[in-house]
């Protein structure tokens, strides 16, 4: 493979002498699990989200359960999330014993569609989960707007946006709490799974940090039954050296990004579309073609990474056949998945490597307007 869909090697070795040093303080001080180094990460990931709260725990799916757990929602409750993520978001849900309902995205930003959540609303409704996906912010103020007229909580799945920002306001801060997820191929990954709840809300902070140790907030007294979800002492002091490099990775995203969006052909596969005020951090570069197997296909033979984010909506998974959401309900998420195919983009993508990808694409978009003229 010329261009790797992604490299996870390349942040280690930029970073190798910090991480190891980092590494061997854990190993060393004989403190493996909730000690200074998650202590440090929490204070030091809510100041980069601008929020009162951080509370690391086990996984990203974690985040947006113990969130959802903490606002006191259960059985009975219904959840809407978007038609158009990755699984994660449902399950979050499920998890909690509550009812996901989908809601189609606006075609253009793939996120949440404002004017749809209204009309999903129903008395059993008791949350929105907006996913920032692909990196973009969702419409957080119209979608906060129809969380207090309803009385519902908003809550962020973050996952795949650290360090985005909407009117100049970093995701994590935007609704009642942000989940995020420190998987190793996010745009702030930890060496294993790791992941991370963001609030402002004093009470539900509590809450949360109670739920992910078993319940207790002194050793040996259980008050809820909890779970054990927590971050690791190593992945908090690796994530800490990373986070140190976040916005400066986010940077060299943005600027490959511009390089894409300036460089692909008008002809070739519907590029990404940035809603106004929106900084998106492009965790994926999404491109979208009626014709994606044989960019796919084509991508492959100049020995260039892809990956569909995602094939299957959640709706159309075995998982969800219970739930009886059948064919051409969600006829957006649906479209999007048989179109969406997503190039390699990540800060330690060079300019060439980039060009190369450009190339690729051009030609086929060429080779296919040839084929269509001389019909
Ligand atoms: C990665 C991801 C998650 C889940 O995170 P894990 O750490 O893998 O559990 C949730 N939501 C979205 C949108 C994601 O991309």
């Amino acid at each position: 493979m010329r261009v790797p869909f992604l490299d996870l090697k390349a942040p280690y070795l930029e970073l190798r002498e910090e991480l190891d040093a980092a590494y061997r303080r854990v190993m060393e001080s004989g403190w493996y699990v909730l000690g200074p180094e998650v202590e440090a990460f929490e204070a030091e990931f809510a100041a980069y989200c601008e929020t009162r709260h951080c509370i690391g725990v086990g996984n990203g799916l974690d985040a947006l359960y113990l969130s959802l757990l903490a606002m006191g929602i259960g059985a009975g409750d219904e959840v809407i999330v978007p038609s158009n993520t990755y699984i994660a978001t449902w399950l979050a849900v499920s998890y909690a014993g509550a009812r996901p309902v989908p809601v189609e995205p606006d075609p253009e930003t793939c996120n949440l569609d404002p004017d749809r959540v209204e009309e999903a609303v129903t008395p059993r409704t008791r949350a929105i989960i907006a996913v920032h996906l692909y990196g973009q912010p969702a419409e957080m103020e119209r979608l906060k707007a129809i969380a207090d007229r309803h009385g519902l909580r908003l809550l962020e799945d973050a996952a795949q946006a650290h360090g985005a920002r909407f009117r100049g306001r970093r995701v994590g801060g935007l609704g009642d709490a942000a989940g995020f997820s420190f998987y190793p191929g996010k745009n702030l990954g930890a060496l294993g799974d790791g992941g991370a709840i963001t609030t402002n809300d004093d009470q539900l902070a509590r809450k949360i940090r109670i739920l992910r140790n078993y319940g207790s907030e002194k050793k040996y007294y259980h008050q809820v039954q909890g779970v054990n979800s927590r971050l690791d002492e190593l992945h908090a002091a690796l994530l800490r050296v990373k986070l140190g490099r976040l916005d400066e990775w986010n940077t060299r995203r943005v600027a490959l990004a511009g390089y894409y969006l300036s460089q692909l052909p008008e002809v070739g596969p519907a590029l990404p579309k940035v809603a106004g005020e929106m900084e998106p951090v492009w965790h994926l570069f999404v491109l979208r073609s009626r014709q994606r197997d044989l960019y796919l296909q084509e991508l492959a033979k100049a020995g260039v990474g892809t990956l569909v984010h995602y094939p299957i909506p959640p709706h159309r998974q075995e998982a969800y056949a219970p739930l009886g959401i059948n064919e051409g309900r969600l006829p957006i998420a649906e479209q999007l998945a048989k179109e969406v195919f997503s190039i390699p983009l990540g800060p330690h993508l060079s300019v060439q490597d980039a060009a190369l990808v450009v190339d690729a694409i051009r030609r086929t978009a060429e080779s296919l307007e040839g084929a269509k003229s001389s019909i």
